[in-house]
């Protein structure tokens, strides 16, 4: 039997080359190899207060995006984290086995305090009871994560293994922290720094049309160049070459590297062929990404088969515990 693997989409903002390369692949191979459940998690967002006018959209372009992207709906389980009403009830029966002390721990629910200290609401609070329920709602063996993650799987292990203890059962599997490949990639940004982010305002998303990705690329930080031969690029060169690898031929990544190391480098050559690569690559992704944007009679039929499905694993996994609790019907 396939094991069961379940990852969170965060409804914020466009994805990027960087979500693209670093998870959204990899969901695309899992899909064959595993029972794959991937969710919109909205209520997961509501933590840091979306305006009501932008839920709803938010939550379709990340839909959008992720089918464009070649998430196929009708081979992994697809759904809106909000349409499983059973999440809401079993997150209520894991709250009970919680403790205040180890969730102010988190290194996460610190971070969200020092990041947001106006809004330090209930919900940062319990956010690892909430994310262990999404993955043991499936009794899911596997989810695919970062490093900054690897606590919250700690524990979703720890309360999967508490459930087990408390009620003298072997029910919940602990889930297991799993990355698909070896090596994570990660996916530089344009402006020097190391990694392409959301907020960091240094990302070319999947979405962009090929004058955005253009005047994104060729306002990439360089610097005045190389002045030794076979010298190491800095951060921000080696960042462009590195974009290049993921995007163009090999052989133009080694074309501008050897040109960097005989110092005959030209920054907006380099930058013309990188912004026209990666257009290539996008161009497609971004015209499914308007044409499924724009039928929302499909996208209601893609939430309603991915909750119809989810609803049925969540509904038989909750009908065990509240018998496993002492529930009984009258
Ligand atoms: P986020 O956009 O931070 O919610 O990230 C969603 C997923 O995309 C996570 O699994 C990240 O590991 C991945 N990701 C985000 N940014 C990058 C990046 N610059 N390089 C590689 N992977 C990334």
């Amino acid at each position: 039997m396939k094991e069961t693997v379940l990852s969170g989409i965060r409804p914020t903002g466009n994805l990027h080359l960087g979500n693209y390369y670093g998870a959204i692949q990899n969901f695309i191979r899992m899909q064959h190899e595993y029972n794959c459940y991937f969710f919109v998690a909205d209520w997961h967002s509501l933590t840091t207060h979306p305006h009501p006018g932008d839920l709803h959209g938010n939550v379709k372009t990340v839909l959008s995006e992720y089918l464009a992207c070649g998430i196929d709906p009708e081979i992994a389980t697809l759904y809106i984290q909000s349409d499983i009403k059973e999440i809401a009830e079993l997150y209520l029966l894991m709250n009970m086995n919680s403790y205040i002390g180890e969730l102010e721990r988190t290194t996460s629910f610190k971070e969200k305090v020092r990041k947001q200290p106006d809004n330090v609401n209930a919900g940062l609070l319990t956010y690892p009871v909430l994310m262990t329920t999404d993955i043991i709602i499936h009794k899911a063996n596997k989810v695919p994560v970062g490093k900054d993650q690897e606590q919250n799987i700690e524990m979703a292990r720890r309360f999967a293994r508490r459930f087990n203890t408390i009620y003298e059962t072997d029910y919940f599997p602990e889930p297991e922290g799993f990355s698909f490949s070896k090596n994570l990639i990660k996916i530089p940004g344009l402006d020097g720094s190391g990694k392409m982010g959301k907020s960091e305002g240094n990302a070319i998303n999947l979405a962009d049309d090929p004058k955005t990705i253009h005047k994104k690329v060729m306002g990439a930080v360089t610097d005045a160049g190389p002045t030794e031969m076979n010298q190491t690029p800095p951060e921000a060169i080696e960042n462009l070459f590195q974009l290049m690898e993921v995007a163009s031929e090999p052989e133009t990544v080694v074309f501008f590297r050897e040109q960097y190391a005989k110092c005959a480098i030209r920054y907006g050559d380099l930058k013309k062929q990188l912004s026209a690569d990666i257009t290539k690559l996008t161009e497609p992704i971004r015209e499914r990404i308007l044409e499924i944007q724009s039928d929302d009679a499909y996208l209601a039929k893609v939430v309603n088969m991915g909750a119809e499905k989810a609803r049925i694993s969540a509904a038989a996994t909750l009908k065990d515990v509240r018998e496993i609790i002492g529930f009984r019907t009258f």
